[in-house]
C-alpha cells in the first residue's frame, strides 16, 4: 500500500491546490494518512508570499527528517518549490520531488518517476497555458467548496512573488467551471467560493468568452447553491457589472475583498498597482451606492520602500473614507526577483512595526463601531460548526462575518442533532471587533 501525508502552508489557493493534489494521489492509488510517521510519501505544499516562509519550510523538513524521516520520500510543492527550484536538493538532500503549482498536471508522471526510484524529480516549468483539471478533489468541508477559476497572475506588482511562483494568468473554461459547480450542488454543497489571484480578470478561453460577471450570474442560478463567494479581486479590472450582478441576486454574497495596499498615489505608483486612489474610490462608491449592503474588506502593506509619514497618513485617511469591515495588514517584506528589491529608501523594521500597530488599532475601532451597529438586527447565518469551549454554534453571514450563537432547542450537537450546514436566522445581541454573537430565531 502507498501512503502519503500532506501539510499545507499559506492561502486558500494553496489549501485548494492541496485538495486537488490529494484527489490526484488517491486516483493514483495512494491512501492519505493523518500522521507523517505513517506515510511513505511526505509532501509540504508551501507559501513564499512573505519572508521567513522558506526558512520555515527548511526547518520543518529538517526537524521531521531527523526524528522520523528514515526511508521516506519527501516532496516540496508550491511557491517555495518554484522559487528555490533545484537548490532545495542541495539544502535538503533527503527531498526527492520539487514541483511548483504550474506543473501539477504532471503529478501522475512525477509519481511514476518517484516510484521507479528517481530521487531528483522536478516540475518547474512555468511556461504553460494549462490549468490543473482534476476529476476529483478531496474536500474536507461538506458544505462549502472552493473552485479555482483562474490560475497565475499577469500583473507585476513591485513587491509580489506570485507571478514568479504561479506563472502566467490562465482561465479555466466556463464549461469546466460550471460542470464542477453543478456536480458540487448535486453532491449537496450549498456554498461555492471562486478562487484566483485576480478572479475578476477571468476570461473564458472558449468561444463564448464569458467575463467574470457573466460567470458569477450563471453560478448564482445553479439549483441548490445558496451562496457564491469570490476572492481576490484586483481594483484595476473591477467593473461595475460585478456590483450589478450582486444587486440582482442574493445568492451572490454581499462581500467584496478589494485589496488597496496603500492610500498614497505615489506608493501605489511605485508598487505598480495600475490604479490611483481616486480610481479605487470610484469602485468603493459603486459598492456604497448598491441596493444591497456590501461588506468591503482589503489588504494593506505598510513600510513599502520610500513610504513617508505623509504616505502612511494617506493610508490612514483612506481607512476613514472607506470604513472597511475588516482588513489584512502586512509589513512589507523583500521577495526574491521582485522589482521593489532595488528601490531606495527601505523603511526600517521598527518603523514598519509602529505603522502596522497604528493601522491595526484604527481599524479595530472602525470594526467595533460597524459591528455594534448590527446589534438588534437579524442575520442569516450558515452554520459551520460548534465551539465546545464557548458552548456556541459558529455561523457565518453572507457578508462573511463570524456570528456565534446559541439555539434554545438544540443547545449542542448530540443525539444525531447538528445544525452544521444549515442556514438559520439569528438575532444579533452582542458585537466585538472581530465577531458577532446572538441567538437563533425560532
Ligand atoms: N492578487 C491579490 C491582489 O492583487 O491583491 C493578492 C495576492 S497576495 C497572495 C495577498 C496579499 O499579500 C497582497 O494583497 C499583499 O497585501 C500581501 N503581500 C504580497 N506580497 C507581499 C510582500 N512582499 N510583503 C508584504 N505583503 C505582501
Ligand atoms: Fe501579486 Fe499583484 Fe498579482 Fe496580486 S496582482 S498576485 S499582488 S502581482
Amino acid at each position: 500500500m502507498k501512503t502519503f501525508y500532506i501539510e499545507t502552508f499559506g492561502c486558500q489557493m494553496n489549501v485548494h491546490d492541496s485538495e486537488k493534489v490529494i484527489g490526484t494521489l488517491i486516483t493514483e492509488g495512494y491512501t492519505q494518512v493523518e500522521q507523517p510517521e505513517a506515510a511513505d510519501l511526505i509532501l509540504y505544499n508551501t507559501c513564499s508570499i512573505r519572508d521567513k516562509a522558506e526558512q520555515k519550510v527548511f526547518n520543518r523538513l529538517q526537524q521531521f527528517n531527523k526524528e522520523h524521516g528514515k526511508g521516506k520520500v519527501f516532496g516540496v510543492l508550491g511557491c517555495v518549490a518554484q522559487q528555490e527550484g533545484e537548490k532545495i536538493f542541495d539544502r535538503a538532500p533527503h527531498v526527492s520531488l520539487v514541483a511548483g503549482s504550474a506543473s501539477y498536471t504532471k503529478l501522475p508522471q512525477m509519481l511514476v518517476q518517484l516510484e521507479s526510484g528517481n530521487r531528483r524529480v522536478t516540475g518547474l516549468n512555468l511556461d504553460t497555458e494549462e490549468t490543473f483539471e482534476t476529476p476529483f478533489a478531496s474536500r474536507d468541508n461538506p458544505h462549502r467548496a472552493y473552485i479555482t477559476i483562474i490560475e497565475g497572475c499577469d500583473k507585476s506588482c513591485a513587491y509580489c512573488v506570485v507571478p514568479f511562483t504561479r506563472g502566467p494568468e490562465r482561465s479555466r473554461t466556463s464549461q469546466a467551471v460550471m460542470a464542477e459547480a453543478r456536480e458540487l450542488a448535486r453532491m449537496g454543497y450549498t456554498e461555492i467560493q471562486l478562487l484566483g489571484q485576480n478572479v475578476n480578470s477571468y476570461r473564458d478561453p472558449s468561444p463564448v468568452a464569458w467575463d467574470f460577471a457573466r460567470l458569477l450570474r450563471a453560478m448564482g442560478e445553479i439549483d441548490g447553491i445558496r451562496r457564491v463567494r469570490f476572492t481576490t479581486s484586483h481594483p484595476r479590472d473591477f467593473v461595475k457589472d460585478i456590483i450589478d450582478a450582486i444587486d440582482e441576486n442574493p445568492v451572490l454574497c454581499n462581500h467584496v475583498h478589494l485589496p488597496v495596499q496603500s492610500g498614497s498615489d505615489s506608493v501605489l505608483n511605485r508598487m505598480q498597482r495600475l490604479y490611483t486612489r481616486d480610481e479605487y474610490m470610484r469602485r468603493i462608491e459603486w459598492m456604497k451606492k448598491a441596493r444591497r449592503n456590501i461588506s468591503i474588506t482589503t489588504d494593506i502593506i505598510v513600510g513599502f520602500p520610500g513610504e513617508t509619514e505623509a504616505d502612511f497618513q494617506a493610508t490612514l485617511s483612506l481607512l476613514d473614507s472607506v470604513e472597511y469591515d475588516s482588513l489584512f495588514s502586512f509589513k512589507y517584506s523583500k521577495r526574491p526577483n521582485t522589482t521593489a528589491l532595488s528601490l531606495p529608501d527601505q523603511v526600517d523594521e521598527d518603523e514598519k512595526g509602529r505603522r502596522l500597530a497604528i493601522l491595526q488599532e484604527k481599524q479595530r475601532s472602525i470594526q467595533i463601531h460597524h459591528n455594534s451597529a448590527l446589534v438588534g438586527t437579524i442575520e442569516e447565518a450558515m452554520v459551520e460548526g460548534y465551539n465546545q469551549a464557548t458552548a456556541q454554534w459558529i455561523g457565518r453571514t453572507s457578508q462573511n462575518r463570524t456570528l456565534n450563537f446559541t439555539h434554545a432547542l438544540i443547545p449542542s450537537p448530540g443525539h444525531g442533532d447538528t445544525l452544521a450546514g444549515k442556514y438559520l436566522n439569528v438575532r444579533v445581541t452582542r458585537a466585538g471587533p472581530n465577531s458577532l454573537a446572538g441567538e437563533a430565531v425560532l
